[in-house]
């Protein structure tokens, strides 16, 4: 991965006090669905937690970018529940989650209002008990003896640190473990480059009486579209997901199909994609907005916050998960669940299309079958009281495209947050976890764990 100012210049500064802002047993780094999760199990087991998260709202890809997909199924059976299970069924309640049409025979299981998973989410944490601190970045953390003791946050009213026991890692970026010397991969062997991105949107003011809302359903409008682009008078798109993602609003539904490429970690690189990713959409609607019936009068309803990344750094742990361990239904000694979605690598040139594995086009796991996410994953050799979870935690490029998504995030942050109480409470560091009695709780809370050896 390319730095591109690093090392050019370097000031000093003093050495100062910095104030105690806030104190907890487990500081949970990141507030996306991993976050979350892990935040909600610790409290829920025990232990003061805090959440610190540097946008608004918690959700992360969840909320903010738009990304409202759930892969709960083998095929056959749900086998992700705990947290994932309670999280729909209080958005069920509300109607802001629906299930797929062909559940639970398909991968995908739940479509979901990123709105009402917000709300879900903040009530969740909040009645767990955790202390949420929304608009602080994470920065360097404190290390002494092998151990985080505490990670430094600018707040608007200086520098502050915030002390804990046991941290957990869940930025999507794996910003605290890397700036706590536990290496980490970025990028596809080959040439070094991540996944593509997606900025999400969704549309209003078009026509009631378009009943399909996939832009594919109508006639010769694919066509033209590649056809221009062809000629590059058009912008790359995603063909295959041309309006695919369910919204409950008529004309709310979520688009997920304008891909952009680059490092999300260059904050200057990510402004400037974000940016070129809306114009797409600018040439998108006005095309749409002439020839495509009914779209005459659409406007942008939102995009996302945030551009949707897929994938950064991914934190070398005890374990690492590879391709052929999800594709062969790999079960491992220190499962904390089960994974069941394919390797979806979207083209880290920007295409949008999903490319593969060595394995070639085999890129699904066979009905009925899942894989289990190892606790392993999570854990490193550095940092005794440090646990990583959600995409940045240990994988291959081609493994992470499958283990990333949330509903295996959530599998992951729900595990170490279950495992720092069990930790805390026994006064070990995490790698010495007793795993078959955290397997066990984690059963009695819902997780569908089986197969283990
Ligand atoms: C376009 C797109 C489509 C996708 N489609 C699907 C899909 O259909 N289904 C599916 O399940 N998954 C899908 N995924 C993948 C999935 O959404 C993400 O991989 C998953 O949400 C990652 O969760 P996370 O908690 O690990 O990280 P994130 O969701 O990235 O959350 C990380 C959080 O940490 C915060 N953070 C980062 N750095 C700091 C810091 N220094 N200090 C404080 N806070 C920080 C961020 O603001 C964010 O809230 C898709 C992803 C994209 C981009």
């Amino acid at each position: 991965m390319k730095d591109s100012n690093a090392g050019n210049f370097q000031i000093k500064i003093p050495s100062s006090k910095i104030e105690v802002l806030a104190e907890a047993d487990v500081v949970v780094c990141g507030g996306g669905c991993s976050g979350v999760a892990a935040a909600i199990a610790a409290a829920r087991h025990g232990a003061s937690v805090i959440l610190i998260e540097r946008w608004p709202t918690v959700g992360g890809m969840a909320t903010n970018a738009l990304v409202n997909g759930w892969h709960r199924s083998d095929r056959e059976n749900v086998v992700i529940n705990g947290l994932v299970e309670e999280s729909a069924q209080r958005a069920e309640k509300e109607g802001w989650i629906v299930k797929d049409s062909q559940y639970p025979h398909a991968h995908e299981t739940h479509w979901f209002d990123p709105e009402g998973m917000r709300i879900v989410w903040h009530r969740m944490l909040k009645e767990s008990g955790v202390r949420t601190f929304c608009h602080v970045a994470v920065g360097e953390p404190v290390i002494e003896d092998g151990k985080i003791k505490a990670v430094l946050v600018d707040t608007k009213r200086g520098r502050r640190a915030i002390l804990g026991k046991y941290f957990v890692d869940s930025t999507g970026d794996g910003d605290l473990a890397a700036k706590a010397g536990v290496p980490f991969s970025y990028g596809r062997e080959s040439d070094g480059l991540v996944q593509g991105m997606t900025l999400i949107f969704s549309l209003e003011g078009i026509d009631g009486s378009v009943k399909e809302k996939r832009l594919a359903a109508e006639p010769g409008v694919m066509e033209m579209m590649r056809e221009l682009r062809g000629k590059g008078e058009f912008p790359q798109f995603n063909d295959a997901n041309c309006g695919h993602y369910l919204r409950n609003a008529e004309n709310g539904t979520l688009w997920n199909m304008l891909p952009v490429a680059g490092n999300p970690l260059d904050e200057e690189e990510l402004t400037s994609l974000t940016a070129e990713a809306r114009e797409k959409l600018v040439s998108y609607l006005s095309l749409w907005r002439k020839k495509v019936p009914g779209y005459a009068k659409a406007t942008i309803r939102e995009t996302g916050f945030a551009l949707g990344v897929r994938e950064s750094r991914r934190i070398t742990g005890l374990k690492t998960l590879d391709h052929n361990m999800i594709l062969d239904a790999v079960k491992h000694k220190d499962a904390i669940g089960h994974g069941v979605w394919m390797i979806d690598i979207h083209d880290p040139k920007g295409t949008g299309y999903t490319t593969y594995s060595d394995r070639g086009k085999r890129n699904m796991l066979e009905t009925g079958t899942s894989y289990h996410i190892p606790l392993g994953m999570c854990l490193n050799k550095q940092i005794s009281n440090l646990a990583v979870a959600g995409r940045c935690a240990s994988s291959t490029h081609e493994a992470h495209s499958s283990v990333r998504v949330q509903t295996h995030c959530m599998v992951m942050g729900q595990g170490v947050g279950t495992a720092a109480a069990i930790c805390l409470r026994d006064g070990k560091s995490l790698t010495q976890v007793d795993i078959m009695e955290l397997q066990k709780t984690l059963k009695k809370d819902g997780v569908y764990l089986e197969d283990v050896p």
